[in-house]
């Protein structure tokens, strides 16, 4: 006869290496019925392995839903109980881990907000010495691999054997497409540092809202992450945290099945090559550099106000000479020709100019 320990014991070992781990629940635990209910519809889907819900929520601005705290965790035991999930919530500080693992919680994972500080991640490492609890780790917000990596190193010193990562974009200033840009090559990057660890993809972070999560996810997948981690809600539009990002289990096993898996033709390792990587280097900076595009026509959007107000020509020769004179001299030392700048600033320069004549002729 096997104790309930060893069975959720073996229950833990057999998930870690289930490919693809799902794991999804609510952003935030926020009432006992809310979690049970969640957990169960969320069992129906037959499509996932662990049960997440934030206990302790970091929160931007004071004021906000900060989490139930430690009440909650009983419900996640019962809703372990219920559906034999295994579960998983965020912990930030050494309390929080004591209290996780005094309430059976099988897997903490630490948030973004807590990655990019050391202090924080040396707490919850000296907390967890000496237990052989699983930990998934974030990428901190800001788009440094040195700090993730630096989390990962503090929690493996504290002995923890089965650690994970979890990629859920990164935070830059002005984006609108993503609430978290995803980088997809500092996520590559990290994988490749760290062959032996799983990479989870969080899709949920990432957009920040329900319709460009199966795209999200499908990338990750193409790219041959190890499993996905997507906020449910058994009513996502009045979730206390995160609502816009939210679905609803059943929608959840939707966007599972529409998932396609595995890609014919297309071994997977190629998508770890040099060539692939450089691609999405190419990716990102493309984007940016729309986003860098997009924000100097609205520079040039004001000065066409500008000039209207106060009567001035849209074209001022002197002007342009100084413009494509300073952008050869920086070119210059970037390796970029005259004959490309020319043609650079000629469509950028067209484009402001015709801007500008839309504002003046409005
Ligand atoms: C969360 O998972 O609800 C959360 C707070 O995530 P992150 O740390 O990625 O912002
Ligand atoms: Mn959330």
């Amino acid at each position: 006869m096997q104790t309930t320990e060893q069975v959720t014991k073996d229950k833990l070992l057999a998930t870690w290496d289930k490919r693809p781990l799902i794991i999804s629940g609510p952003c935030s635990a926020e009432t006992e019925e809310q979690v049970l209910q969640t957990a169960q519809r969320l069992a129906a889907t037959g499509r996932v392995d662990i049960l997440r819900a934030g206990i302790w929520k970091p929160r931007t601005k004071p004021g906000m839903f900060e989490g139930v705290g430690a009440k909650g965790l009983p419900w996640l035991q019962q809703a372990k109980k219920l559906t034999g999930f295994l579960t998983t919530v965020e912990v930030a500080s050494a309390k929080q881990v004591q209290d996780a693992l005094t309430f059976d919680v099988d897997v903490l994972w630490i948030g973004a907000r807590t990655t990019v500080n050391p202090f924080s991640v040396q707490e919850v490492a000296d907390a967890l010495r000496g237990t052989d609890v699983p930990v998934l780790i974030k990428n901190p917000i800001n788009p440094d691999l040195e700090l993730w990596s630096g989390a990962v190193e503090r929690i493996a010193r504290a002995g923890v054997k089965k650690i994970g990562l979890i990629h859920r974009g990164f935070h830059t200033y002005g984006n609108t497409e993503y609430r978290n840009a995803p980088m997809w090559h500092l996520a590559i990057e990290m994988k490749l540092r760290n062959p032996e660890l799983m990479m989870i993809n969080d899709p949920s972070h990432i957009c920040g809202r329900r319709d460009t999560l199966l795209e999200v996810a499908q990338q990750a997948i193409d790219l041959d992450y190890d499993g996905l981690m997507i906020e449910s809600h058994i009513d996502p539009d009045k979730a206390w945290s995160d609502a816009s990002q939210q679905i609803t289990p059943e929608r959840l096993k939707e966007l599972l099945d529409t998932i396609i898996w595995r890609k014919e033709n297309i071994n997977s390792e190629e998508y770890r090559t040099a060539l692939e990587r450089l691609r999405q280097q190419i990716n990102q900076l493309d984007d940016e550099l729309m986003q860098i595009l997009g924000k100097r026509m609205k520079v040039a959007e004001q000065i066409g106000n500008y000039k209207r107000q106060n009567n001035i020509t849209i074209l001022q020769t002197s002007r342009w000479n100084e413009i494509i004179e300073r952008a050869f001299r920086k070119g210059d030392k970037l390796g970029l020709s005259k004959e490309f700048i020319t043609k650079y600033f000629d469509a950028v320069h067209m484009e402001s100019i015709n801007h500008q004549k839309k504002i003046m002729d409005s």
